[in-house]
């Protein structure tokens, strides 16, 4: 794989979890095929938050790349009071019931930015709805992302990860706690649709031990499956931490960059470190879902 050397060249190059301008990417799912092929990307996902709206234009020009495809999405989901992201790949993007969870989703996103702007404006940050706004190439997907974006043009802030130290998050300005779907639901929508449930970047989450191995359990007990591994939220220990903890649960393992916008994300797409070569992983469970290119085998 590129940039990491032998003994990994052998193993195929796959990125599952990135976004485009459909969610708080900056680049059209058309340029981040593109991006993701000329990085050596083989088999390629795109998992926007809760929209399924660029999945058949990241297949057609991934397919039409050479890239093998999942289909994909990352669904936002409230578990006491932490909002977890549950990755869907495989799914049918037309599906009813999925589509009617993500739509549902999204209706709460907009009452939801105008009460951060309320309450970015008691901090004295004025206009920040507007702003973040010019930020959001879907305007029914507006996105923190899309705050922090305005909050560093506007030079409030140095880059987006000081924006969220120091607003929109819990106990800070222009936080606004939001009910997202259930977990249940998540995975159920995930499950009706055809596709696998994975727990993206579990290592993000502010869980104990105890909470983390609960939520683990409840997560296999409602048909989850997989989880991911190697993720540009994970640092280097958690890479080991979370290949131990698919081994001990016997989820899946995925990997994914999360990439959002040159510049800006930790790791590009197609850039990340090799998967342990012992743990099973999620394309090989998903083998019946990919889309093969037209030409290439
Ligand atoms: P939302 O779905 O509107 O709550 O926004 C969540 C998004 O904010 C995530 O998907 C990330 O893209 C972004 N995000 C969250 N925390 C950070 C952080 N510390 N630095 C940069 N981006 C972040
Ligand atoms: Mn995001
Ligand atoms: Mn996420
Ligand atoms: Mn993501």
């Amino acid at each position: 794989m590129k940039g990491h050397g032998p003994p990994y060249n052998e193993q195929v190059n796959v990125d599952l979890h990135c976004h485009s301008t459909i969610s708080d990417g900056t680049l059209t799912p058309e340029t981040l095929a593109q991006r993701a092929q000329a990085n050596g990307v083989e088999l390629w996902a795109l998992t926007d938050h809760d929209e399924l709206g660029g999945v058949a234009r990241a297949q057609e020009a991934a397919l039409d790349l050479g890239m093998h495809f999942l289909t994909g999405v990352e669904i936002s989901a409230s578990y006491g009071a932490n909002t977890l992201h549950i990755v869907g790949l495989g799914v049918d993007p037309t599906h009813p019931d999925l589509c009617a969870g993500m739509t549902s989703i999204r209706t709460g996103r907009e009452r939801r930015a105008r009460l951060m702007n309320e309450s970015l404006a008691q901090a004295g940050i004025t206009g920040a709805f507007e702003g973040a706004l010019k930020y959001a190439g879907n305007p029914n997907l507006i996105s923190r992302t899309h705050f922090a974006r305005h909050l560093v043009k506007t030079g409030v802030c140095r880059d987006p990860n000081e924006v969220f130290r120091r607003y929109l998050t819990p106990g800070k300005p222009g936080f606004v706690p939001h009910q997202w779907a259930t977990l249940a639901d998540a995975v159920t929508w995930i499950r009706r649709a055809g596709g696998m449930a994975i727990l993206a970047h579990p290592g993000r989450y502010p869980l104990t031990a105890n909470q983390e191995y609960a939520l683990l359990s409840e997560f296999k007990t409602l048909g989850g499956l997989g989880i991911e591994v190697i993720t540009g939220s994970h640092s280097p220990a958690e890479f080991i931490q979370y290949a131990q903890v698919a081994r001990e649960t016997g989820l899946a393992a995925s990997c994914g960059s999360d990439f959002h916008a040159p510049g800006e994300s930790r790791i590009d797409l197609g850039d990340l470190p090799a998967m342990p070569d012992d743990l099973p992983k999620v394309w090989d469970l998903l083998a019946d879902r990919i889309h093969h290119p037209r030409l290439a085998g």
